[in-house]
Formats: structure tokens, C-alpha cells, sequence
């Protein structure tokens, strides 16, 4: 195994008005690189109250120039961003291997690519945020204009930021929107980059960043009365908090929250001409080349009796064949936990379920440490003889921790998947397409999966079921209902 290096230690200062700043308190704070315990990328502004005070002031100001713009402005100006990021994505890979851990070839190079994808996607349908005319006689014009909602406040966990902030900022802006984005403290060096980029082909005060402690800047966002909505992505604690104060000041509101996806295995999924696609679908829709940390992880895996033993041991050997290892190295398959707190998060859980009686485990998950690397890292763990009733099954560990669970009859199955407080993903695999499609239309899931586990495709719906969120801002129509609002004008002709 080969330790890349890490781009060079530097200040990443906030982008206000199209201006790199610092707090004004003077406050930083480090960085740190998962992968490498103990090393510091860099540092980001302290920011607080007077900084996100800043950051709205100008996002106001901008307003009315990017809203009042013809389309066809905005749409040169997504595309001009979407080939600088282009220009830009290893860089971006880079930086995100080295601020998230997650590994670059599966991983990080997809999220930047993302990004770009979606820059180029929504800088193409610009257009299409547009009003209707009503048919009401001669006299008559009678039409409706879909307009900005104003100055929008994205909230990013630390996942995979860049991709979380493509769902957000590129459809935002083709709608007429200004943006301040708030990274995650954990995780806030590429979105610093990308926002970089991005302004020198936008006024100022379009696109700005501010960094900080959730409770303090993202706090001071969701409160300020001149921030017109929150589009929030994070835990369903934090959601539900934000939900609350957003509520009593009558604020839009998006919530893309946590996950407990279940992946249920139909008996000829596992016949032998399938079970490898299976296996390989499965340890997709785990996210296990995300170390788990993806709020649409297949994480409780539902397989028919008749062929469980053979499923988990399939699963089980593929993914002890994983590479863990240096996120910044090509040949990883999986990187690192994003801190001390979620490591041992994900411990606690492991050890909780392994206590439960009648478990086996069918994969022993472990760390990883190499000779000049010491992170965060964690190998797959998977459970088997799970019930869906224990902690294990029922919360959301965000770590590579699969648990299966057997089942017999389909509405038992069903029943069982919708046994949870959320309802993100699912993912079913069948070659019975009349059983898999009966399983999607009752399984209660935003976003339904059948014979695949991999991502998203740019345009379709996302967005949570139950306590897993509330909102569609990813496709066009969901972009369109979450970034704008209808205005009807009604006007007598002659
Ligand atoms: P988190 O703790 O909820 O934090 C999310 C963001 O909220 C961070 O920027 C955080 O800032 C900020 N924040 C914290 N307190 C706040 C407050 N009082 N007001 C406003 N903002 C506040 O979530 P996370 O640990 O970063 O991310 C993991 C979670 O995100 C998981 O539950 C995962 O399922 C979910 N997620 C959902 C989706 C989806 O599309 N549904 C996608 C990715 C992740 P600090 O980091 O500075 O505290």
C-alpha cells in the first residue's frame, strides 16, 4: 500500500461578496484528516453571528440582480461553472479523500464528478423554471411566474458534501435563488473550493460560504428572519430541530435526513447464475465503499429463508475482500470514519448487537493501521440472526455495519421494512418482476431500487418518507416545487 500526500497545510478563509474573508471575531479552527490521526489540513474561520449577518446582507443585495436576469445569463454562468469544476474535479477528489476519508476510486472522484454533472444538468434546464398561461378567452391573460424564493440557506453534513451541495446549489441558482452554504465543521474544504470557483463567474454575494459550529452559524441561519429558506441536509435530530424554529417563523423548508434502508432478497436473486450480481448489488446499496456513512445504506438486509445461509456467506466473503485502507491511494476500496466520535459511535453498536442472543456473526468487522497511517478506520462488519426489534436494526449506525434478517413470506417482509421511523431507500432484488414491483409499491421509501444498488441518476426524485425528510429538490420538478414560488397575475385585456 502506497500514503499519498495531502494537499498542502493552508488557510481556507469564508467566501462573502465574492471576497475570501475571516471571522470577524479573528477565530479559526483546524481541520482534521481522518485518515491520518492527529494531522491537520488547514484552517477555516470561527464564524458567528455578525459573519452570518454578513453573509445574508450580501446574499440581499445580490438578489435582485441575478433574480431579474434572463435565463439564458444564468444558464452561461452554470455552464461556465460546471467546466472550471470540471477542470478542477482530481483536485476536488483530492480534497475530498483528504477532508471526509472517503476513498478516491469509488468514492471521491464520483462525488466531484457529480457536482459537475449537476452544474451541467441544471445550467441546461435554466429555462424550465417558468410559469403557465390559462386558456380563459380573448380578453383574458391570465398567467402564472415562478419566482425565486429569495435568499436560501444550505445546511451540508459531512458525508459527501460535494455531491449533497450539487443537489442544492445548482438548481437553486438556475431558479434565481442567492445561497449561503454552511459545511459541516468536519468536513468544510471542498465546499470552501467549490464555492471559489464558482463565484469567479457570479456577482458577488451570489454563492457565499460561511464556517462554524452548527450550534452558533447554522443556528444563526435558520433564525434569520431575512433567510427565506433552509435546505437542510443532516441527522433527523438536528432536521427536527431546524423544522421547529423554521416553523415558527414560517420559513420553506427542505429536510433530507437519515436512513434505515432495507434490502430484501428474493429466493431467485440467489440462483447461481444471479448470486454474484446479488452479492455485488448489495454491498453496493451498503454503501460499504463509503464506510457505511450514506444516508441511503442498505443497511438491514432481508433475505428469504430458503436461501439466507447462502446470501450472508456470499456477502460476507465478498466483503472481506474489501481493501481498507489510505483514502488518498487508488487501490482503496474504503477509507476512513470522519471522526473519533462516530469510530467509537460505531463500536458501541457493534458490541450492542453482537450481546443480543441468538447472533451470528458472519463478518468480524476490525481497524485498520498500517505503518505511517493511523485514522479512523473500520472493516465491514455483518450480523446475522438479527431481529428487527434490536437497536442494531432499528437506528441509523452510519458505519459499515450490515444486519440480516431473515423472512419467509412476502407481506411479513413488507411489514418488517416498513417497521422503521424512516424511509429513505430500499433496494429489491427479484427477477419476478411482478413480486419485485408489488414490494416497491408497498415498500414506504422515497426512492425504490429494484435488481440495483448504485446511485442516484441526475433528474429523478429524491427525497425521504417519514422522519427521513420532507421535500424534492433534486429533479427538475422537485427543483422547480423547492426553489421557487408561483405568483398568478390575472389581467383584463382591451
Ligand atoms: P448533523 O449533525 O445533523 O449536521 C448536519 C449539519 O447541520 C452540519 O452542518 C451541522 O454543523 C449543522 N448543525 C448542527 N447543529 C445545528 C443547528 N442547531 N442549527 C442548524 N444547523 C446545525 O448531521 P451530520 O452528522 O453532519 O451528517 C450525518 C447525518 O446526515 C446522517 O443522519 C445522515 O443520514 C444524514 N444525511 C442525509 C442525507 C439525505 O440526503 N437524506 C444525505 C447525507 C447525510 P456542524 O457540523 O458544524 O455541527
Amino acid at each position: 500500500m502506497t500514503i499519498a500526500p495531502l494537499p498542502p497545510v493552508a488557510d481556507h478563509p469564508m467566501i462573502i461578496d465574492g471576497q475570501p474573508v475571516a471571522a470577524g471575531s479573528g477565530e479559526w479552527a483546524d481541520v482534521h484528516c481522518p485518515g491520518r490521526r492527529g494531522t491537520v489540513l488547514g484552517r477555516v474561520p470561527r464564524a458567528d453571528q455578525a459573519d452570518v449577518d454578513r453573509a445574508v446582507a450580501a446574499a440581499h443585495r445580490a438578489l435582485p440582480g441575478w433574480r431579474d436576469l434572463h435565463f439564458k445569463d444564468r444558464q452561461i454562468a452554470l455552464l461556465r461553472i460546471a467546466d472550471a469544476l470540471q477542470d478542477a474535479a482530481e483536485e476536488l477528489a483530492v480534497l475530498t479523500a483528504a477532508d471526509t476519508g472517503n476513498a478516491i476510486r469509488p468514492q471521491a472522484r464520483p462525488e466531484s464528478q457529480t457536482l459537475v454533472n449537476l452544474f451541467r444538468y441544471f445550467g441546461g434546464v435554466a429555462g424550465e423554471f417558468k410559469g403557465t398561461v390559462l386558456p380563459a378567452g380573448a380578453d383574458q391573460l391570465q398567467y402564472t411566474r415562478r419566482e425565486p424564493l429569495g435568499v436560501l440557506a444550505g445546511i451540508l453534513p459531512w458525508n459527501s458534501p460535494l455531491m449533497i451541495a450539487g443537489m442544492k446549489v445548482p438548481a437553486a441558482l438556475a431558479a434565481g435563488n442567492s445561497i449561503v452554504l454552511k459545511p459541516a465543521e468536519d468536513a468544510p474544504l471542498t465546499i470552501i473550493r467549490m464555492v471559489e470557483i464558482a463565484n469567479r463567474f457570479l456577482p458577488p454575494g451570489v454563492l457565499t460560504v460561511v464556517t462554524g459550529r452548527g450550534s452558533v452559524v447554522g443556528e444563526a441561519l435558520v433564525r434569520h428572519p431575512d433567510v427565506h429558506k433552509v435546505s437542510f441536509t443532516g441527522s433527523t435530530e438536528i432536521g427536527r430541530h431546524v423544522a421547529a424554529v423554521t416553523g415558527e417563523r414560517i420559513a420553506h423548508t427542505s429536510l433530507e435526513l437519515g436512513g434505515k434502508s432495507p434490502t430484501i432478497v428474493f429466493p431467485d436473486a440467489a440462483a447461481d447464475d444471479r448470486l454474484a450480481e446479488t452479492v455485488e448489488g448489495v454491498l453496493l446499496g451498503m454503501r460499504f465503499t463509503r464506510q457505511g456513512q450514506s444516508c441511503t445504506a442498505g443497511s438491514r438486509l432481508f433475505v428469504h429463508a430458503d436461501v439466507y445461509d447462502r446470501v450472508l456467506d456470499a456477502v460476507a466473503a465478498r466483503a472481506a475482500e474489501l481493501v481498507v485502507g489510505d483514502p488518498l491511494d487508488d487501490a482503496t476500496d474504503m477509507g476512513a470514519l470522519i471522526n473519533e466520535k462516530q469510530y467509537r459511535s460505531v463500536l458501541d453498536y457493534v458490541r450492542d448487537g453482537r450481546a443480543q442472543p441468538g447472533v451470528r456473526v458472519a463478518l468480524e468487522g476490525g481497524p485498520y493501521r498500517a505503518e505511517g497511517l493511523d485514522g479512523w478506520y473500520q472493516s465491514p462488519t455483518i450480523l446475522g440472526g438479527v431481529d428487527n426489534t434490536w437497536r442494531i436494526a432499528r437506528e441509523e449506525v452510519f458505519g459499515p455495519v450490515l444486519v440480516a434478517i431473515p423472512w419467509t413470506d412476502r407481506d411479513e417482509v413488507v411489514r418488517m421494512a416498513n417497521d422503521s421511523h424512516y424511509g429513505l431507500a430500499a433496494y429489491i432484488w427479484s427477477r419476478d418482476l411482478t413480486a419485485a414491483l408489488d414490494t416497491a409499491h408497498r415498500i414506504e421509501s422515497g426512492w425504490v431500487q429494484v435488481n440495483q444498488g448504485g446511485g442516484q441518476v441526475i433528474g429523478q426524485s429524491y427525497g425521504g418518507y417519514k422522519q427521513s425528510g420532507i421535500g424534492r429538490e433534486f429533479s427538475l420538478e422537485g427543483a422547480i416545487e423547492g426553489f421557487t414560488q408561483t405568483k398568478q397575475i390575472n389581467v383584463r385585456l382591451g
